[in-house]
């Protein structure tokens, strides 16, 4: 069985003071013990804040991004261990926006999750096509090239400390979701490549969650595919009341 997984994704959105109050409000209203993982990442500048308030409920931390070294001279950059001493059980690597807006390509992605791996952090790994590729017909061969590129060198013992995330791009913060059928044909194919890579255990293992525009009203359809195991939400997550709703549909 696996467990449900939703994660909260907050971009580069809430001051300190108004994450506090979002995870106040979250958990006052979150029945414990939820019936999924929850995971939130905050901005870097609020994971401080973040921590305090979720020790002892059970709610995980994730970065949102980090280098691939260690240390060094990186002006601006995070790395894992930092991400893990300020609380970290998770981080999100692969994001769309990351690809898109900083070029992050699949040989950085695979050096990151490495380097994740290495420091004991968990690792959300974003794939999906953009409209274009699915349009085109290239959804399957994109993902697959994702996945292979970015697990390059992985065993399966490693796949156990991943969640995949398919998350097509032009979903992503556009309001447009995936149908339900749409998402499960692509979950259905991806634990397909973990099962021919890695193996029918890993395959059977490994949560998928389906990320792009999930709110209250499509996640329940979501949740309930059988190769679906949980949601990356954006825009939904920075309110409790989306957010606590789309908790509840997972089961
Ligand atoms: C995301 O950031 O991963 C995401 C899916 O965003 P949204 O839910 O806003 O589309």
């Amino acid at each position: 069985m696996r467990r449900p997984i939703i994660a909260g994704n907050w971009k580069m959105n809430l001051l300190r003071s108004e994450a506090r109050d979002l995870v106040e409000s979250l958990i006052r209203r979150v029945k414990t013990p939820a019936s999924a993982d929850i995971i939130l990442a905050p901005p870097f500048t609020a994971l401080g804040a973040v921590e305090e308030l979720i020790a002892g409920t059970g709610f995980f931390l994730a970065g949102q991004n980090h280098h691939f070294e260690p240390k060094g001279a990186y002006t601006g950059e995070v790395s894992p261990a930092m991400l893990k001493d300020a609380g970290c059980q998770y981080v999100i690597l692969g994001h769309s926006e990351r690809r898109t807006y900083f070029f992050e390509d699949d040989a950085q992605i695979n050096k990151k999750i490495k380097a994740a791996l290495l420091c004991g952090l968990n690792v959300i790994f974003c794939v999906g096509e953009t409209l274009e590729q699915r349009e085109k017909g290239e959804t399957q061969s994109i993902i697959q090239s994702q996945i292979e590129k970015g697990l390059q060198g992985l065993t399966g013992n490693d796949i156990g400390r991943i969640v995949l995330a398919y998350e097509p791009v032009w979903a992503i913060g556009t309001g447009k979701t995936a149908t339900p059928d749409q998402a499960q044909e692509v979950h259905f194919f991806i634990r397909g490549l973990l099962r021919e890579i890695f193996g029918e255990i890993v395959a059977q293992n490994t949560r998928i969650q389906y990320g792009g525009s999930v709110t209250p009203e499509s996640s329940g359809s979501l949740l309930t595919q059988k190769d679906i195991d949980g949601a990356l939400v954006g825009s939904a997550s920075l309110n409790t009341d989306s957010f606590c709703a789309i908790i509840s549909s997972a089961h």
